[in-house]
């Protein structure tokens, strides 16, 4: 596998990044925890049996230090059953990775003082987990930092402070650098890949909802919108207002200047939209040259005036395009929502409405009836 050039996530994604770290950290810690504590009795057993210690208290301070595995193991299932969405997840992942590779780190200085035959599989067991929990980190190296880190610490100090002597055949304790050495590179190439990908995720969602002519948000992203507005207007007892908005005269420019001009004065149209709207207002291409504006929170008066700004903001100044200064035009059909409105029927009065406009002599905004 190639390490491709590195791609930081832009800070307009930044949030919806984290999100997905804390779902990934749900999953990681959830599968994680079910091979701990498939593995961990499993070992324990072996311990006792197979391995045949004559040392009782060897066994039993096995099972301590294996202890704070299982039970953040079990902590994590048991939360992760709640299904709450909480930020747990990514903390306790951590701390559960930490308590494995701290587990081994615990055995390897037990083994280590006591200079038994053991210390070669604890260290092989100890290389293999430092392999294992760089494959269920989040967030690279940055995790190992701490997981890796805090025991490999605590183990040289013990090493340096506890005046063991240096083991008979020191040779396999460079699998344990080797296995950090690793977990580093993989756990960076996974980071890397969950960033590619969300980016990639990202950028097709954007495209799926985005007129690739205007760059403004087109009429599926539009219908979410709506639906969302028309749901929350139901909650709060509040009016949304919505105008639809048509060129006037457009196929004339079409005909007289070619389409790539009319193209044109579609994209400059988004700007001038972009441009006069405010913060919660939006904007879509609904169809060839109609736009669909939605002003939550808003009365007849307002909803009126918001369509007067957009209507003069087009009729001056003149479009400048490479066809020269065009002058352009806009109607506006103007729509509040009632309580007991569908969203299409609301959609239906503001283009009748509109149509009205049209009808009326064009460049004006009509409000609705019934
Ligand atoms: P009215 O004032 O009644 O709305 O007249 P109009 O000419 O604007 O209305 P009509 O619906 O007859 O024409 C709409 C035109 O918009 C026809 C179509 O070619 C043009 N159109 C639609 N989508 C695009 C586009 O993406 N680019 C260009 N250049 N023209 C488009
Ligand atoms: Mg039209
Ligand atoms: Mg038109």
């Amino acid at each position: 596998m190639m390490m491709s050039k590195h791609v930081p996530i832009p800070p307009e994604w930044q949030a919806d990044f984290l999100l997905k770290q804390f779902s990934l950290s749900h999953r990681l810690g959830y599968s994680l925890s079910g091979v701990v504590l498939v593995f961990l009795p499993i070992f324990t057993i072996l311990d006792a049996t197979l391995v045949s210690y004559a040392d009782g208290e060897l066994i039993w301070k096995h099972i301590l230090f294996r202890l704070p595995a299982v039970i953040l193991a079990i902590t994590f299932l048991l939360l992760h059953h709640k299904k709450d969405p909480g930020f747990w997840a990514y903390p306790l992942l951590l701390t559960l990775n930490l308590s494995i590779v701290g587990m081994m780190a615990a055995m390897f200085v037990l083994h280590y003082s006591e200079q038994g035959g053991h210390l070669l599989y604890i260290t092989q067991g100890l290389t293999l987990v430092i392999i294992t929990v760089a494959t269920a980190t989040v967030y690279g190296a940055r995790d190992l930092a701490l997981i890796y880190g805090l025991p490999l610490t605590a183990v040289i100090a013990f090493i340096v402070f506890s005046g063991s002597p240096f083991p008979d055949n020191p040779i396999h304790l460079a699998f344990i650098p080797a296995a950090i050495g690793i977990g580093v590179v993989i756990a960076t190439m996974l980071y890397q890949e969950h960033q590619r990908t969300f980016i990639a995720s990202q950028q097709l969602e954007h495209s799926a909802l985005t007129d690739a002519l205007t760059g403004l948000p087109n009429r599926r992203s539009m219908q979410t919108d709506l639906q969302a507005e028309w749901s929350r207007a139901k909650r709060d007892e509040q009016c949304f207002a919505v105008l639809m908005a048509d060129l006037d005269r457009f196929k004339a420019v079409n005909d007289q200047h070619g389409h790539e001009v009319g193209d044109e004065v579609l994209t400059i149209l988004a700007t001038r939209f972009t441009n006069t709207l405010r913060g919660g207002d939006r904007v879509a291409r609904w169809g060839g040259e109609e736009f669909l504006l939605l002003i939550p929170n808003a009365t007849e008066e307002s909803a009126m005036a918001v369509a007067e700004k957009v209507r003069r903001a087009v009729a001056e100044p003149p479009f400048a395009t490479s066809a020269g200064n065009l002058a352009v035009t806009l109607s506006l059909g103007v729509a509040l929502h009632r309580q007991t409105e569908s969203i299409d029927e609301v959609i239906s009065r503001a283009d009748k409405a509109l149509y009205r406009a049209k009808q009326e002599g064009r460049n004006r905004a009509v409000l609705a009836g019934d």
